[in-house]
């Protein structure tokens, strides 16, 4: 049974790890238990989780379509099983 966390300081510092999720378990059962009683922290995850959607596709839609292909190409290079989208021609968005 994880503590939890007792500041909310600590809370915010876990909370891109967390969101991204990449904290350990026991971490984020930590942050839960605080988030569960503690309102502020519950609307700042609300806010941070909004704020990182809209920055994400305000980055999707602002990169140039040369970088994007590079991108994934390198990415269907490296990473196996990476499947880049609309491969074969079909884009339909
Ligand atoms: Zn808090």
């Amino acid at each position: 049974m994880a503590n939890p966390l007792e500041h909310c300081a600590d809370c915010v510092e876990l909370l891109g790890e967390y969101i991204d999720g990449s904290l350990p378990p026991e971490r984020a059962e930590a942050l839960e238990a605080h988030l569960s009683l503690c309102p502020p922290c519950i609307t700042f995850v609300r806010t941070y989780k909004a704020t990182r959607a809209l920055c994400r596709h305000k980055l999707a839609r602002e990169m140039p379509a040369e970088l994007k292909s590079s991108l994934q190409a390198f990415l269907a290079k490296n990473v196996p099983g990476y499947r880049t989208p609309g491969d074969g021609g079909g884009e339909k968005n």
